[in-house]
């Protein structure tokens, strides 16, 4: 049985991280098959509920104002639709929807209440709901969660010591502050971060000694491939090679075993090959629907073909609910 632990020291991720590659991939598939559940994937649909105009400065992202990429800015994308796009992606196998507001933070204002009319609608349509929508307080976590809010995602991108780089006009504390206050109202919590920023393998070994170290691992670690974008600073990175994406899932797999890690943006660029050594590396998540928010990705039925020919098939909604568990730990 694994040992779950949160007390990992950065010799010990590095160790593990610059393992011989099919070593670490062996170490972490085999951990990956403790768990009963290592052939389900679980999926969710990344819809952008309010896009661009961002004031946030993330050297990567398209939707922030300040570049000029040519992103179409929409106001707040009105409830029937959401729900339209939530029954698509239902029946496309998706057991999750994701909603993303180009926000820097959320505000108690009516487009709050608006989104909360929409975790609500979504919910009762049988599906997790999860919401990324910048920083939050505590009060403002429990109205998502009394919505009916499932999962919030907040990554950490990058190291402490790399942030400031990559973003300017928010802290790491800032991030850490919104990851706590997520907890506290037990939404579960989706946090990971993005390679190919420019970053060094150190800044990666730190991003992941941030997440596993953590009193509670977040539920969900998505580990994205950075899509350059032409207008933001990061226009010109080189791609990030497959065998970066393998490892670096591996190496979250193992210090995070219980977590679901997420093969997120950047998976057009993979063949079904490259994206079967990340399966077999512990991804068991990925973000399927045309768009994930403004960059392309592989179509559902696409997915669908990928994990019947892997032998992999799609979670259902809410197994494993951290909320049930929870409760039941309570009453024990
Ligand atoms: S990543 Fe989010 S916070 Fe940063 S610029 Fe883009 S939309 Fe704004």
């Amino acid at each position: 049985m694994t040992e779950v632990r949160h007390n990992w020291t950065t010799e010990e991720i590095s160790e593990i991280y610059y393992s011989p590659l099919l070593d670490l991939i062996y170490r972490s598939a085999t951990i990956h098959r403790e768990n009963k559940d290592y052939s389900e994937v679980q999926i969710s649909s990344l819809i952008s509920i309010k896009t661009g105009g961002c004031p946030e400065d993330c050297a990567y992202c398209p939707q922030a104002a300040r570049y000029n990429t040519g992103v179409d800015v929409h106001a707040m994308m009105p409830k029937d639709e959401v729900l339209e796009a939530a029954a698509k992606a239902k029946a496309g196998g998706a057991s999750r929807l994701c909603m993303g507001a180009a926000w820097r933070e959320v505000r108690d204002n009516r487009d709050f209440d608006k989104v909360l009319d929409m975790v609500k609608g979504v919910n009762e349509m049988g599906m997790e709901v999860c919401c990324t929508l910048g920083m939050l307080t505590e009060n403002q976590a429990q109205r998502l969660a009394d919505a009916g809010l499932y999962a919030y995602n907040h990554n950490l991108d990058t190291s402490e010591d790399d942030y400031k780089r990559i973003i300017t006009t928010r802290t790491y504390d800032d991030r850490l502050n919104t990851l706590e206050n997520v907890r506290k109202a037990h939404i579960s919590v989706c946090s990971g971060g993005i390679i190919g920023l420019g970053e060094t393998n150190e800044d990666r070994i730190s991003m992941l000694k941030t997440l596993s170290t953590m009193p509670q691992h977040p539920e969900s670690v998505p580990i994205n491939a950075l899509v350059p974008v032409k207008g933001t600073p990061l226009a010109d990175q080189p791609r990030v090679s497959v065998w970066d994406m393998v490892r670096m899932i591996a190496t979250a797999k193992i210090v995070m075993p219980k977590s679901v890690i997420r093969l997120s943006a950047g998976r057009t660029e993979m063949t079904t090959v490259e994206q079967a050594f990340c399966f077999m590396a512990g991804a068991n998540s990925i973000f399927a629907g045309e768009k994930l928010l403004t960059t392309p990705n592989p179509s559902f039925s696409d997915d669908m073909a990928m994990l019947e020919l892997l032998g992999l098939k799609p979670r259902e909604a809410f197994k494993n609910d951290h909320r049930k568990q929870k409760a039941e730990a309570v009453e024990a």
